[in-house]
């Protein structure tokens, strides 16, 4: 799987607030114990539970301007209408690839379009609900935001999913097990973009999954 004469796979996720990115990547780390992340840097607080170093690299305003400044940060994007800003750390991604080993990040939808800039290269895969009433339950279910942050975050999601069709692939999670094991193979599997071999891969250079 490693091999440094080739560059490792990037592999972009994105997908709208409560979709269950979260989820999936837990799961997935319980299927690749080894799973490398990309640990962000954002302009917002911990939540309770949350490490700086693991979950994100907290900090201030000037710090993350002196980032972008210095050309630290792969990408970086306004998240949710300005309340904060993250980004990506550069040097770690290109180490990683360097490797010739895959590597996983997990973005917003201005960051995934600004990230396939940078390199285009990226395998983007778009996490969607499998229904919208879907995305709305697990959103409103999880509880982790007051009512008007849900409306905004809801009315983010709508332009989010009408932009699915610029990934490389759309994975439905409809289960959060199903949706896992389907990245698993985007990271470690033949490239969907690549020429169909052996029936593996899908005919077309975009492949829609589901997980039904
Ligand atoms: P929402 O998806 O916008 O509602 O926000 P979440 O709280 O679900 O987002 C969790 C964020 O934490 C994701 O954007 C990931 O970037 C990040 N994250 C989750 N788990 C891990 C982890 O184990 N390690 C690292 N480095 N980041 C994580
Ligand atoms: P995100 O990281 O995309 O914002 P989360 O992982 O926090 O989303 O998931 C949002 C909510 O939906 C959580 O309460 C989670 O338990 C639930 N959830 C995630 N995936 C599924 C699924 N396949 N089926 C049902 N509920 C799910
Ligand atoms: P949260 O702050 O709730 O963890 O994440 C909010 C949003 O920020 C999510 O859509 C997440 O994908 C996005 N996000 C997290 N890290 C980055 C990053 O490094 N760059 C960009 N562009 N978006 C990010």
């Amino acid at each position: 799987m490693s091999d440094p004469s080739r560059r490792g796979r990037l592999v972009v996720l994105a997908g709208p607030s409560g979709v269950g990115k979260s989820s999936v990547v837990a799961r997935l780390r319980e299927l690749i114990p080894d799973l490398w992340f990309s640990v962000s840097m954002t302009t917002r607080s911990p939540r309770p539970g949350e490490v700086d170093g693991r979950d994100y690299h907290f900090v201030a305003a000037e710090r993350f301007d002196q980032a972008i400044a210095d050309g630290d940060l792969l990408e970086w994007a306004d998240i949710h209408g300005g309340t904060h800003r993250s980004g990506t750390p550069r040097k770690p991604v290109e180490e990683r690839l360097a490797l010739g080993r895959p590597a996983l990040v997990e973005l917003d939808l201005q960051g995934a379009r600004n990230l396939r800039e940078a390199l285009p290269e990226a395998l983007t895969v778009f996490i969607a609900p499998p229904s919208w009433d879907a995305l709305v339950s697990r959103l409103v279910g999880r509880g982790t935001e007051p009512d008007d942050v849900v409306r905004r975050r809801l009315e983010t999601a709508r332009r989010e999913l009408a932009a699915q069709g610029e990934f490389d692939v759309v994975v439905v999670n409809e289960d959060v097990d199903h949706a896992a094991e389907q990245l698993l193979t985007l990271l470690t599997g033949p490239d969907p973009r690549a020429e169909p071999r052996n029936g593996v891969t899908s005919p077309s250079s975009r492949s829609q999954e589901s997980a039904t």
